[in-house]
């Protein structure tokens, strides 16, 4: 019914004066439309419309014209528009095998033209490209640009460098030397702790998920103490064994049952010289190992709760684990909101993405010298109330 319905606003049907009264009639109603069809500038219109005329498996062939007259008759005068979209949709049906062949074709093709380009960058343009293709890594550059939402950069030079930043190329008037000492680099920019700027990288998205989850789940808490230890043992040598450890958020019933659901956020540069023998998905799940190593077995034991690792790389994609999450926490949104849930996901994703583009930028662009310049922390914290405004509005 729905592609029915689509369909005839796609194409409108020609007009009727009176019902057709027999075969004839109905041949020079679909003349007419042929000349509508040259007014269309959708070339799948006219397609449709060229190919309506020799209709197979036409009732009217039957053995008892008078008979099937009427029937036919009654039925167009009953609604003219349904046996039109019953022909387009008979069409359309007839037409999907070469539709299908046509999209393969051109899939293959651009398989293809993306493999040549691929073989000729290289090693870290070719990770530049993989990163590029990550799940959610793209949805600052597909997201619609609306300011009131807070889906949008200050500065032409914000888009620009983010753009250099994903793939690997020159960036213009960056410092020569770093405040700490050490010459400066985008790499040096994402990485160097000087200024805080990589603990603010690593706030956004956690106080984002703990807002987004407060939503739809009643007990959040953000930065929660874990049950100090008292004689559990614990495996790794990195385990977090700290009296005052805390986790980044917590949300009871997360996962369904009443249990405590610990998350850990990281962000990880991943044209780290450290990560460069290690494939893409390698890095996302070292980085989770690396977490799950510190905190799962002590939240298991002590806390009898369950952990989960929330892992992004600063030119955004998320790891396996932090999608499920998001996953989940869409589907609780969508039921609340009662909207798509392909929608709410693209929203949580275009947020996520945002506070880490620009937080990326302020880590590249920010003075991390005693005379701070604040102008980029203070339009940072400005973007990031137009995001939570947005999102207090909308969940
Ligand atoms: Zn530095």
């Amino acid at each position: 019914m729905e592609l029915s319905q689509s369909l005839r606003a796609l194409i409108k049907p020609p007009t009727i004066e009176g019902p057709p009264l027999n075969d004839q009639g109905r041949d020079q109603q679909g003349s007419g439309s042929d000349d509508e069809s040259q007014n269309s500038n959708n070339p799948e219109d006219s397609k449709v419309e060229d190919t309506k005329l020799p209709i197979p498996n036409n009732p009217n062939d039957g053995t008892d014209p008078d008979e099937n007259k009427k029937s036919e008759l009654s039925r167009d005068e009953e609604d003219p528009d349904k046996s039109q979209d019953d022909k387009i949709l008979a069409i359309w049906e007839e037409h999907k095998e070469v539709r299908a062949a046509i999209k393969s074709q051109r899939r293959i093709r651009q398989k293809t033209e993306a493999e040549r380009i691929y073989q000729s960058l290289t090693a870290t343009q070719k990770r530049a490209m993989e990163l590029a293709q990550r799940k959610g890594a793209s949805s600052v550059y597909t997201t619609l640009p609306l300011t009131k939402y807070g889906f949008s950069f200050a500065r032409k030079r914000d888009f620009r460098d983010l753009i250099r930043m994903r793939y690997k190329l020159h960036i213009p008037d960056l410092p020569v030397e770093c405040a700490c000492g050490e010459s400066y680099s985008l790499d040096h920019s994402q990485t160097c702790r000087m200024g805080g700027f990589i603990a603010l990288r690593h706030d956004e998205p956690k106080n984002l998920f703990g807002r987004l989850a407060s939503r739809v789940f009643r007990d959040v808490e953000i930065e929660p103490n874990l049950d100090p230890l008292s004689g559990e043992e614990l495996d790794y040598k990195s385990a977090n064994r700290r009296p005052d450890a805390r986790s980044d958020v917590r949300v009871r019933g997360f996962w369904g049952n009443r249990q405590d659901a610990f998350f850990e956020f990281r962000v990880f540069n991943p044209f780290a010289s450290s990560y460069a023998s290690k494939s893409v998905d390698a890095m996302f799940s070292s980085a989770s190992q690396a977490r799950k190593r510190e905190y799962a077995q002590r939240i298991n034991r002590v806390n009898n709760a369950s952990f989960t690792p929330m892992i992004l790389a600063s030119t955004g994609g998320t790891g396996n684990e932090m999608s499920m999450a998001l996953k989940v926490l869409a589907e609780k949104l969508a039921e609340k909101t009662d909207e798509a849930y392909s929608q709410v996901m693209g929203d949580i994703r275009a947020r996520f993405s945002y506070a880490i583009a620009r937080s990326s930028l302020v880590c590249l662009r920010g003075s991390r010298s005693l005379w701070t310049n604040t102008d980029l922390i203070k339009e940072h914290n400005n973007s990031s109330s137009r995001l939570l405004m947005a999102e207090t509005s909308r969940y």
